[in-house]
């Protein structure tokens, strides 16, 4: 479990959930691992205290993606501790569902600010660190490709965005050998989903499996996009989402 030895990470949104067992993975793969939160600060330093137990270093940052200078400060300051910054993990993400007629401009501009410009700013400040090697790895959702009922205009136009900046993105930093992918999610148990969650029955029977996954799942597969087994995915899209879009 040393695959990632030596290399520097931050992962957006990694107090909590996905964000939070990626960052863990990382860690336990031998990376050092900065995390990002916005209100949770006791849940944030509860992960780097365990980054930290496993003898990586570890570091805890305020970073309201809303505000488009954070995710910028997040990656210097990330690169600035570390010296240097490998791996980018751009989790962090807001999930607000509803009828259409009841989205309001400030929720278009939250979800779109928060989902895509907030990724988009940290590939670019990201991109500007990194050396060959370097990995963009970017938490979608299965709503990006499939919608499986109503109430999901907002967050799937703001997911559906993710495709086409990882594609671009793959070309754009492929001659400096700098990869760019974007895991698909399905149903995942955390705070933002709960698999004993009001709509939790209809999601699991909407996959193959059955079944909410776990964000330890979706850790395993960020793990696998930032290894060297990896070095020659770019562009490319993996579902981890139990069969959701088969
Ligand atoms: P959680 O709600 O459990 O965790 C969200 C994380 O994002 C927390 O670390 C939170 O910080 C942080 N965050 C919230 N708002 C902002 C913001 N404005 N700026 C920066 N960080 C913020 O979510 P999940 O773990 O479930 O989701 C993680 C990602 O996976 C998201 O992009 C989500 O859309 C995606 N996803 C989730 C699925 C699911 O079923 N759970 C399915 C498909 C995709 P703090 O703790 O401080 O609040």
């Amino acid at each position: 479990m040393n695959a990632l030895m030596g290399k520097k990470a931050l992962v957006t949104g990694g107090s909590r959930g996905i964000g939070a067992a990626t960052a863990l993975r990382l860690a336990q793969e031998g990376a050092d691992v900065a995390v990002t939160y916005v209100q949770d600060e006791g849940a944030a330093k509860e992960v780097v205290a365990k980054i930290e137990a496993m003898g990586r270093r570890g570091l805890a940052l305020r970073a309201d993606l809303a505000d488009p200078a954070a995710a910028r400060t997040a990656v210097e300051e990330t690169a600035e501790a570390f010296g240097g910054l490998d791996v980018l993990v751009n989790n962090a993400g807001v999930g607000v569902l509803g009828p259409l007629d009841q989205l309001t401009h400030a929720d278009v501009d939250r979800v779109l600010s928060v989902n895509v410009r907030g990724a988009f700013l940290a590939a670019q400040a990201a991109a500007a660190r990194m050396t060959p090697g370097g990995r963009i790895i970017t938490i979608g959702s299965c709503m990006a490709q499939r919608v499986p009922g109503p109430g999901g205009t907002l967050y799937a136009t703001s997911k559906a965005a993710l495709s086409g900046l990882t594609k671009a993105l793959a070309r754009e930093l492929g001659g400096r050998g700098i990869n760019a992918t974007l895991v698909q999610p399905g149903p995942i148990d955390t705070d933002m989903n709960p698999a004993d969650g009001p709509y939790a029955d209809g999601q699991s029977a909407m996959t193959a499996l059955g079944r909410f996954g776990t964000a330890g799942e979706v850790a395993s597969a960020v793990a696998y996009l930032a290894g060297e087994g990896a070095a020659y995915v770019t562009g490319a899209e993996l579902s981890v989402d139990g069969g959701h879009a088969a």
